[in-house]
């Protein structure tokens, strides 16, 4: 395959109703944000065997690879609006793996309405790897961050945790199910769901907030540290799905599936107690559970805890290096 034959073929059509990318055809592309809103940037790379399997189908890696993305616009607050992508390839690989990976894209594109403005496209001698940089909008000041936590806020989470987590243990055979749950869980590791209308909701809501991506209790360290505060997290509390709890119940040490697991891609919130009605009406309006799970206290630092209130020892979630 040739480069301009790829590009032509396979990320011109992605690129197409997005004027700013000049048909992928000049040195760049050209943005601009409309007044009142600023740009959003996020960037992941994602490699072979690393971040995927390599045998999961094309299409399934360029959802995941964009929606990873789109989950930490999606923490920002902001809208999606254009991405830039790189594409490292063996030169062995097949024009149709390529067509089937830009069509995740598209569909992806269409779902969440946002386009291809920009990118390149290597032949590696090693294995598949992307990068992906997301860009987006949200209104000018108003970005949510994670340094903005108060003590007393009250801790919330879109969804259910450790699905993915689980997910992945049930492709590595490390684990054990029933066949409709194994679909479930593997499902939501091969393809999170960006939180992209809560983020934007939580605008004026939310005091702080996150993309849980690394594992509960490590991303709401990130939280408490950017803030200086503390937090108490109650275990009983963390929404599962009924997969995840059908294993819970039979092997009590996947719980660290649920607070440390990584790839969870919900978003993890504070808000005043002041905000509960609201936060419970948009879980309402979205059809999306939104779960209390604990509190932002003074000190410092994330304690997991029992129904009683004792500290319970947990892992800490997923390490890059
Ligand atoms: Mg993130």
């Amino acid at each position: 395959m040739h480069e301009f034959d790829l590009i032509h073929d396979y990320f011109k059509p992605l690129a197409k109703s997005f004027p700013g990318s000049l048909n992928l055809s000049d040195d760049a592309a050209i943005l601009t944000a409309p007044a009142g809103y600023e740009l959003v940037a996020t960037t992941d790379a994602i490699s072979e065997g690393v971040h995927f399997i390599g045998n999961e189908s094309p299409g399934l890696i360029a959802q995941k690879l964009l929606r990873v993305n789109l989950s930490d616009l999606a923490a920002m607050g902001a809208k999606p609006y254009c991405y830039l992508l790189t594409v490292m390839l063996p030169r062995e690989t097949k024009s149709d793996w390529v067509a089937a990976f830009a069509e995740g894209l598209r569909k992806d594109q269409h779902q969440f309405s946002i386009h291809l403005a920009g990118g390149d496209t290597i032949a590696t001698r090693g294995s598949l790897s992307f990068s992906l940089t997301a860009l987006g909008l949200v209104p000018s000041g108003k970005a949510l961050r994670r340094s903005t936590a108060q003590a007393g806020d009250i801790i919330y989470v879109s969804g259910t945790l450790g699905d993915s987590a689980l997910g992945l243990a049930l492709l590595q055979s490390a684990i054990t199910v029933a066949p409709e749950h194994q679909r479930y869980l593997e499902q939501r590791y091969f393809l999170p769901e960006p939180r992209i209308d809560v983020g934007q909701k939580l605008i004026g809501l939310a005091h702080a907030a996150m993309d849980v991506s690394d594992g509960l209790l490590q991303d709401l360290g990130h939280i408490c540290k950017a803030s200086s505060v503390g937090a108490t997290v109650h275990r009983h509390k963390l929404p599962l799905s009924q997969a995840a709890d059908a294993l819970i119940q039979t092997n009590d040490a996947l719980w660290d599936k649920i607070t440390g697991g990584g790839d969870d891609y919900e978003l993890l919130f504070t808000a005043s107690a002041d905000e509960a009605p609201a936060i419970t009406a948009l879980s309402k309006e979205l059809s999306l559970p939104i779960t209390v799970i604990g509190e932002i206290t003074a000190g410092s630092g994330v304690q997991l805890s029992d129904e009683s209130g004792q500290a319970i020892p947990a892992e800490r979630g997923y390490s890059h290096f």
